[in-house]
Parts: C-alpha cells; sequence; structure tokens
C-alpha cells in the first residue's frame, strides 16, 4: 500500500495547561543579536557601558548579547517582576537592588521583553534619580500594540504581535524559560 507524504507539523509544546507552537528560532535570534551588538559596539565605544540586566526573564538574552559586546563594559542584574501566568499584575516589585554608582554612567537596560513598558517606566524613573549620563535599552522582544510607556527601546531584536511567548528566557508559571527557540501561545 501507498501513503502519501504529508509535512509532519511538529507537536506543540504544552505547559501545565497552556499549548505553545514554535514560533523564532534560535538561529533567527543569533542573527538579530549578531547585528545589535555590532552596533551597541559602535554607538558606545569609549564610554564604558553598564549593562543592567532585568532577571530572570533576560539571562539569556544577556548572556548571548554581552558575549558579543568587545567594547570595556560592566555587568548588572536587577530583579523586577510584574507578571503572573499570562497577565501582567502592573505592580512592580524590585527584589534584588542595584549596588553601583551609577552617576555620570551610561547605562544599557537588557530586558527579555517589553510588553506595556509599566515594568521598565517604573525601573527607568528609578535610574534616572541615580543620575546616569545616558539610559538606553535593549530587549530581545517588544510588542508595539500593548506599548503604552513613552522611552525610546533603543535596541530590539523583534516587534511581535500582542501574544504569550515563552522560552530563550521566558517563562509561562515557571516553565519553558530552557527552550533555546522562542514559542507562543496556541
Ligand atoms: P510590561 O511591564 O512591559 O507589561 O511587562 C514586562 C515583563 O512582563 C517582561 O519583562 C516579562 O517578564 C513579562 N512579559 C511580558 N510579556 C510577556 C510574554 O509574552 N511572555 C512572558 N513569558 N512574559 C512576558
Amino acid at each position: 500500500m501507498k501513503f502519501t507524504k504529508y509535512p509532519v507539523m511538529p507537536a506543540p509544546w504544552k505547559l501545565n495547561d497552556k499549548y505553545f507552537e514554535k514560533f523564532i528560532l534560535n538561529a533567527d535570534i543569533q542573527s538579530k543579536i549578531t547585528d545589535l551588538a555590532a552596533k551597541i559596539n559602535t554607538d558606545l565605544a569609549g564610554k564604558k557601558p553598564v549593562f543592567i540586566v532585568v532577571l530572570n526573564g533576560a539571562f539569556i538574552f544577556a548572556s548571548d548579547l554581552i558575549k558579543k559586546i568587545t567594547i570595556d563594559c560592566e555587568i548588572a542584574f536587577v530583579k523586577l517582576s510584574s507578571y503572573k501566568g499570562t497577565q501582567s499584575s502592573g505592580v512592580v516589585q524590585q527584589i534584588i537592588g542595584l549596588d553601583l554608582d551609577l552617576k555620570g554612567r551610561t547605562i544599557v537596560v537588557v530586558e527579555d521583553i517589553i510588553d506595556t513598558g509599566l515594568t521598565l517606566d517604573i525601573f527607568l524613573k528609578t535610574l534616572a534619580e541615580m543620575e546616569p549620563a545616558e539610559v538606553k535599552v535593549a530587549a530581545c522582544l517588544l510588542k508595539p500594540e500593548p506599548f503604552k510607556a513613552r522611552f525610546p527601546v533603543d535596541y530590539i531584536c523583534f516587534s511581535i504581535p500582542n501574544e504569550f511567548v515563552v522560552g530563550y528566557g521566558l517563562d509561562y508559571d515557571g516553565l519553558g524559560r530552557n527552550s533555546e527557540d522562542i514559542y507562543k501561545i496556541v
């Protein structure tokens, strides 16, 4: 008996009660990061920037990005949170603070994803009180539709539709951060 061969659809990824499908492949992320890092290396040459990585979600993106930064720089970490499940709670908690003197410094805030922008907006206001010379924002993903804040997003890999995504550091209820690719909710 002869069977027609159809392309095999990959099975969706199940995380707790939700299903996710492949959305952005790691190879495409890496290629965007290479371009982004080259731009940062040029723009901020001689400025010895401080990269402030927003935990938890940005840890994989920051690691890939910062490995491609060739200018002198420092790295610090801050933990903010406004999400529970697939909805922003709108409440920002700063759990791990900053212990660097940022006065007069060039800062690059590294985020996984900017949705409404409200989490970062509050953090940027806190940073401004520390009198840095300039603050840039680098994000792997931006959702232009729900974005409500006014700060410029200086370095961005992908603008995406307003859908919940996981993988590449991003989680759903603590799961999914370990995928090298980005998935979106089905
Ligand atoms: P915002 O304050 O911009 O609305 O939300 C920022 C934070 O919410 C991000 O740093 C990220 O932790 C989380 N977030 C926003 N959109 C998504 C999403 O689609 N998937 C996941 N996993 N987290 C998201």
